[in-house]
């Protein structure tokens, strides 16, 4: 092969990774590499691309911005608007050196003097808010850079975002100002303890985490969830101002929020001691940052500078290198999950790194623990990646000593004494004591509580306790505890003990098909579940089904169907579930569900969009109650789109095209003749 032929595959292969994690980072707020990483391998084509501009083309990732609109396919939510002006993102760059070229171009093209205002870069997701007589009138996203996602309502929910500017204080009539929203470390923190509480994915770091609340369906839920807002770049077509540091600076007295460690320095050589500066004192600072940003401040010299296909040539970002920490690592705990996975956790000497102080870090797996040849008491670089637990990314062997220790991975379950297996496809090492490995048992009770399942307001510790004291062994007796019992615990007063039996005995109500879920069979999941109990409708016709019977079901294979004639072939099972059965819990459908159910809806898939007067759980769980199926996306096999108030545009457009019927939550209620 030509060095030609090997460019230009090199070149396609590093546009379709780019894209990949553009959509990764951009839509699904997921990525699964660090942002060194990706700008690296943007850097890679770029070069490349300049030594061959014959295989540029219009459409490579070098040329437009990452786009954070989601796709047709995955059912669109938000409607869209053009950008008055186009939103681009910004060069960057990790080389000091670099900036000096950047202040040559900017000197070669003016005769006069200019200065820089320099900017910390809030690791968040950008937003371009509309003001119209004062008043907030539209919040667009940066979407492809052209056209954005009308996050306006989610936008109102920010409470240092005014919806009206102060009275009288001299803004223009209509203007357009940019920024960043973000979420500061503590309410990062917060949400992904509900979210591991809740056994979903969290978030990977408070960029994603920021990106993803804002485009949450439900505005109620963004007012929680602790967002900030600081804008920097204001527009509007007479601009009145000749400097953007006068511009914000009297944004903040119309009572925009701004940043408050924004300075304007008189060179470059300024501007990177303004860098040193915030390198490390950045770490002490309660949200996240990922660089600084250089703008050229007199507003006339922007202009004349003017912009490429992707950058303003009149600023850019110098970023800062992943942050990482070296520590020594004393000893190894090796973890027992709810699965019954293995996971490695090193103990360290607390170190200060991202806003936190790290004392424990996770090496992954024996793998991985091989592939970085740790011992104990190594000095090892700790970084914080997409999880909330730090992990360990190198060692430095220079600073290794004599009572350097290789540690052995364990050949039997640490906390049960059980041989751990692996299969073939698998990194992790299991214990397959199931059934009376502590860990794994106390897990259960954690996934029965959950909030998908039986929703029981109890927290992990209590769980602990309760199971080290002996008050609990199986499920059901979470439903004999008392008053006495839960006041032997540490930290419970009356009032904790009695919430906490009240939210037991609520969870009695819970359907069947929650119920179920929450048994923990393996396999059976939040939906699959629900498929069963519909089909079964109660427990003993569950139990007693055959292989064929079970197949038969929407979502059940081979490995569920096996996974459940194992269990309900164990008598332990079905005494425990009879145990329950007497406590009162569900193990039934309940028959017309408070007098509502109906077939009205039966055959029927439904597509529901918008905001609704009720949560969109309990409407979906209301259109199951009349016989409708709920379905995620529109397909030429939709029957009905439920449309609440401010209704995904590119859905209802779509249903049109697919000729769906289009009703809204009341003429549902109309024909179902109930309400949820
Ligand atoms: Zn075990």
């Amino acid at each position: 092969m030509t060095n030609k032929q090997a460019a230009k595959e090199k070149i396609e292969d590093l546009r379709k990774q780019i894209e990949l994690h553009n959509r990764n980072y951009y839509v699904l707020s997921n990525p699964d590499i660090t942002d060194f990483e990706f700008d690296m391998m943007m850097n890679d084509l770029m070069v490349l691309e300049k030594k061959y501009p014959e295989f540029v083309t219009p459409d490579s990732p070098t040329r437009h911005v990452g786009s954070d609109i989601e796709g047709e396919k995955s059912g669109a939510f938000f409607k869209q608007f053009p950008h008055k002006y186009p939103m681009l993102s910004l060069g960057n760059t990790y080389d000091i050196g670099e900036l000096y070229s950047f202040d040559e171009k900017i000197a070669k093209s003016t005769e006069g003097n200019y200065t820089y205002s320099c900017e910390l870069k809030f690791d968040g997701t950008a937003i371009c808010l509309t003001y119209v007589d004062g008043t907030l009138s539209r919040a667009l996203t940066r979407g492809d850079g052209l056209v954005g996602d009308d996050v306006t309502e989610n936008v109102k929910m920010i409470p240092s975002i005014p919806q009206r500017l102060k009275k009288n204080s001299g803004y223009p009539r209509e203007f357009e100002i940019r920024g960043e929203i973000y979420m500061p470390y503590k309410a990062f923190d917060n949400l992904n303890r509900q979210k591991e509480r809740d056994e979903e994915q969290p978030f990977a770091n408070p960029r994603n985490a920021a990106s993803g609340s804002l485009k949450l369906q439900d505005p109620r839920q963004v007012a929680e969830r602790g967002l900030e807002c600081t804008l920097y770049h204001f527009i509007t077509d007479r601009n009145p101002f000749g400097l953007h540091s006068e511009a914000i600076a009297n944004a903040a007295e119309w009572g925009l929020p701004v940043s408050p460690y924004a300075r304007t320095v008189n060179g470059i050589a300024d501007a990177v001691e303004y860098i040193k500066y915030w390198d490390t004192q950045r770490k002490s600072l309660p949200f996240a940052t990922d660089g600084i940003v250089i703008k050229v401040n007199e507003l006339a010299l922007q202009k004349s500078l003017g912009f490429t296909a992707k950058f303003p040539r009149w600023a850019t970002a110098y970023k800062f290198k992943p942050e990482s920490a070296l520590t020594r690592l004393y000893s190894i705990d090796y973890q027992v999950g709810r699965t019954g996975a293995v996971t490695p956790v090193a103990n360290l000497d607390p170190v200060q790194l991202s806003g936190t102080m790290v004392k424990r870090a996770t090496l992954h797996n024996a793998d991985q623990m091989d592939q970085l040849d740790i011992h104990i008491n190594d000095y090892v670089y700790v970084e914080k990646g997409g999880e909330i637990i730090p992990k360990i990314t190198g060692v430095d062997k220079s600073k290794r000593t004599a009572n350097a220790v290789k540690p052995v991975f364990p050949k039997n379950c640490p906390a049960c004494g059980t041989p751990l297996v692996r299969d073939e496809d698998e990194a992790k090492y299991f214990c397959p004591n199931s059934d009376n490995c502590p860990p794994q048992r106390k897990g259960k009770f954690i996934h029965f509580c959950s909030r998908k399942a039986m929703n029981v307001n109890i927290g992990e510790a209590t769980i602990n306790q309760l199971y080290e004291k002996g008050y609990i062994s199986e499920l059901g007796d979470l439903y004999k505890l008392n008053r006495e019992k839960l006041l032997t615990l540490d930290k419970f007063k009356e009032k904790s003990a009695d919430n906490l039996l009240a939210s037991l005995e609520e969870s009695k109500k819970t359907p069947f098909g929650k119920v179920l879920f929450g048994l923990g069979i393996r396999f059976v999941g939040e939906t699959t579940a629900k498929s069963l109990a519909k089909k079964f409708g109660n427990i003993n016709n569950l139990a007693g089904a055959t292989r064929e019977e079970l197949l038969d079901t929407e979502d059940v294979g081979e490995k569920l169907a096996d996974s459940l004639l194992n269990y309900f072939g164990m008598s332990k099972h079905r005494r425990i579930i009879e145990e329950m059965k007497s406590e009162g819990l569900n193990f039934a459908n309940e028959v017309n569900i408070s007098g509502t159910a109906s077939e009205k809806l039966k055959g029927k898939n439904i597509v529901i969009t918008g905001i609704f007067s009720v949560p969109r759980e309990t409407l979906k769980e209301f259109i199951e109650s009349h016989g409708g199926k709920n379905v995620s996306s529109l397909s030429g096999k939709t029957d009905l789109l439920v449309a609440g108030e401010k209704g995904g545009g590119s859905k209802l457009k779509k249903s049109e095209k697919l000729g769906i019927k289009i009703i809204s939550e009341e003429e549902l209620y109309k024909i179902t003749g109930a309400r949820p």
